[in-house]
């Protein structure tokens, strides 16, 4: 265990203007928060964040980082809260903290592979400072050479195979290799200890065997090297078994055809000496073809930058050699560490938060896969998408601004249609909740449940809105199906027609609809009135009504009107006999309106209420007006009254509106929609009453409805 005396040197040691006074208050901080807890080791649990602070300091990290690496794992495992670190050591390393408590919190929860990537970007999105990532690599480091100390094995193996599908891939894509390396080989000594012990004895029959002479090579290519005058530092190394054993997987070849299961560098100063050394090895030694990469020119999407080439070294045996400047170096091995260290300093005055993401992307930047660019910026720079777990452990990705019915619908679309509430992290929720990173989401579903228009307006996927719209579409044609199945209905008894199946099959063709369905469903939009499809059945009605208008009311019998209509007497006072009489379309007049007749040549006489505009037309010509009234004894007669209306674009809105006139004994004979907005319908209605009371009666009831936000009744 380091000292707390050690630990501050260390730092200061890289980093003069290091906190020192913060850094020992954390680490006491640390050590009465833990108390007596202790590690399966059985060692005192501070000593993991003091380890863990140990190895960030080994990549020089600024003395933040290493603060949040004491403090790290105080608010998960101790008494301590986010208040506390605030108080005693600021917002920045409370927030650092309560990231890295975060991405602890999160475990994979599944030992499905295709989640992988997934998870990953879920760990870069809630690492919203880099920091946070290093400290939380730090402490699976820490953890994982420790890992022997746990005792069962299931949970040794889900932490091993975290590490090698989550953190060693986070640890090489910000460009830390040798963390990388070493979280890998540990994952692989508790995943596959045989074929990594097999690997290890074939490593050292090798060196038995006298073939593993590193020392000699190294020796040999520093002369070769010296003798051009060139100076560089080589060295020489056996690759981790993890790294030996995936190439044999991956080529699919044994161990003895592997060559280069010893890697050498040569470190140089300049970019000019990397190629001058290559030049002079190339010179003295044979070349293997092929294996020239130019990483320098060309660098790798993680911004590493070296030159690798194979030769028949010394000894006739096949090497891989890595060229590159020290600086290459320090960022191949230490990534994102490394390029802070190179360039803190550079520029006091900028935010130290802000220039670690611009860091990142500079490194990113030089990424050659430009979808690894925007992916990585993207979950560093525009946190733009959100990762949510089913109960299952599935990660499901969904963009920023999410709730829980975009979460159902992107499980299924059944899920969607039925979802009546939702949990997030077990605790029950509004299903407008906007989902965060990490949260594991329980859907409930009802299969009586249907979707809401409401939901519309609080969905952010578009598989979700098209399946509440679909839904919605469909819902309103069944409702203007019926609702035009029973203006038909009317209509056609009206006339003393009966509706029949047959009639309206030979006319669909006249009005463009393909079944009896389609029809009803444009009535009832108003798209055609009632009449037209009468007229189209029986072409004798349009004859016969333009007929009955015109003539006698009496005549009217001839052409084969109804019997009641024969029989009755008008219901109007003070017509002179035998002229004709019909109602004004412009205010259509009700029984119970005071009316007036207005005669004209060849037409007979036509009433309109007192108050109807269309009188103007006729105050120069008084002769022409006729005092009449109602002459009224029950009768049974109907006459038509208009309401203009506005109602709500909901589902079940119109039913509701049908439901209300039928159960006032009114018929909707016409409707037209003359607006349509997303949230509201405007309409005409026009319905059979027998007398002004009715009408009222009838409008009263609308507005009592809710999903009627007006109803008047209108003249013209
Ligand atoms: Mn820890």
């Amino acid at each position: 265990m380091i000292r707390q005396y050690e630990l501050v040197e260390n730092v200061k040691a890289y980093d003069i203007r290091a906190d020192e006074e913060a850094l020992n208050r954390a680490y006491v901080f640390a050590m009465k928060a833990h108390g007596n807890q202790t590690r399966a080791s059985g060692d005192p649990y501070f000593s993991h964040p003091l380890e863990v602070a140990g190895i960030l300091t080994k990549y020089k990290l600024d003395s933040t980082s290493i603060i949040t690496a004491l403090l790290h794992d105080t608010i998960e495992d101790t008494e301590t809260t986010s208040q506390d670190i605030t108080d005693a050591f600021g917002d920045e390393i409370c927030q650092l903290v309560d990231g890295v408590t975060k991405l602890t919190q999160l475990e994979m929860q599944t030992n499905q592979s295709d989640q992988a990537e997934n998870f990953r970007k879920l760990v870069l999105a809630m690492s919203e400072d880099i920091r946070v990532l290093l400290v939380k690599l730090a402490d699976r480091l820490h953890n994982m050479r420790t890992i022997d100390f746990i005792s069962k094995p299931a949970k040794r193996r889900r932490i091993a195979l975290e590490t090698m599908e989550i953190y060693a891939p986070l640890a090489e894509r910000v460009g830390m290799h040798e963390m990388k390396n070493e979280l890998e080989d540990l994952s692989f000594s508790v995943l596959n200890p045989e074929a990594r012990n097999s690997i290890i004895s074939r490593l050292e029959f090798l060196k038995a065997e006298g073939k593993d002479n590193i020392d000699e090579i190294v020796f040999e290519l520093t002369k070769t090297l010296a003798e051009s005058r060139l100076r560089g530092h080589v060295e020489g190394r056996e690759k981790t078994p993890y790294s030996i054993w995936r190439k044999m997987q991956k080529k699919n070849v044994s161990f003895e055809q592997i060559s280069d299961v010893i890697a050498f560098r040569v470190l140089v100063e300049t970019v000019e000496d990397c190629y001058r050394a290559m030049g002079i090895i190339h010179q003295a030694y044979r070349v293997v073809p092929g294996r020239i990469k130019d990483y320098i020119s060309t660098p790798k999407p993680n911004g590493y930058r070296a030159i690798h080439t194979g030769i028949i070294g010394p000894g006739r045996l096949r090497i891989e050699i890595q060229i590159r400047t020290r600086e290459m170096h320090e960022i191949a091995e230490h990534g994102v560490a490394a390029h802070w260290q190179y360039k803190e300093g550079t520029d006091a005055t900028d935010g130290r938060q802000f220039r670690w993401m611009r860091e990142l992307l500079e490194i990113l930047d030089q990424a050659a896969n430009p979808d690894d660019f925007l992916e990585h910026t993207k979950l560093e720079m525009y946190p733009d998408q959100v990762f949510c777990f089913t109960p299952k452990g599935d990660v499901i990705v969904l963009p920023a601004g999410s709730t829980p019915v975009d979460f159902a619908y992107a499980v299924h679309s059944e899920v969607g249609d039925h979802c009546v509430g939702a949990k997030i992290n077990r605790q029950s929720i509004p299903l407008r909740t906007e989902l965060s990173n990490g949260d594991q989401v329980e859907i409930i579903t009802s299969e009586a449940q249907t979707p809401s228009p409401t939901w519309e307006n609080f969905v952010a996927t578009g598989k979700a809105r098209a399946h509440i719209r679909r839904f919605i579409r469909s819902r309103e044609r069944d409702e203007y199906m019926s609702l035009g199945q029973s203006i038909l209905e009317r209509a056609f008894h009206q006339e003393d027609y009966e509706l029949s199946d047959k009639g309206l099959n030979e006319v669909l063709v006249v009005f463009d609809a393909e079944t009896i369905d389609d029809l009803y469903a444009e009535v009832g939009a108003g798209h055609v009135s009632g009449l037209e499809v009468v007229e189209a059945v029986y072409p004798e009605t349009k004859e016969k009504k333009k007929r009955s208008l015109l003539s006698l009311p009496g005549v009217a019998g001839q052409f084969g009107r109804k019997k009641k209509v024969e029989e009755k007497k008008v219901p109007i006072k003070g017509l002179t006999p035998g002229m004709a009489l019909h109602y004004a379309g412009c205010c259509h007049a009700l029984p119970g309106d005071r009316i007036v007749g207005i005669v004209t040549k060849g037409r007979g006489i036509t009433i309109h209420t007192i108050d109807c505009d269309t009188l103007v037309d006729f105050s120069d010509t008084p002769e022409r007006w006729i005092d009449v009234a109602w002459d009224l004894e029950e009768t049974e007669d109907r006459y038509v009254g208009r309401m203009s209306m506005v109602v709500e674009n909901t589902p079940g809105s119109l039913g509701e509106l049908s439901m209300v006139i039928g159960k006032n004994d009114g018929n909707i004979s016409n409707l037209k929609f003359t607006n349509r907005s997303e949230d509201f319908f405007d309409m005409l209605i026009d319905i059979e009453v027998r007398d002004l009371k009715h009408l009222s009666n009838i409008i009263a009831a609308l507005r009592a409805s809710k999903a009627i936000k007006s109803v008047e009744r209108t003249k013209g």
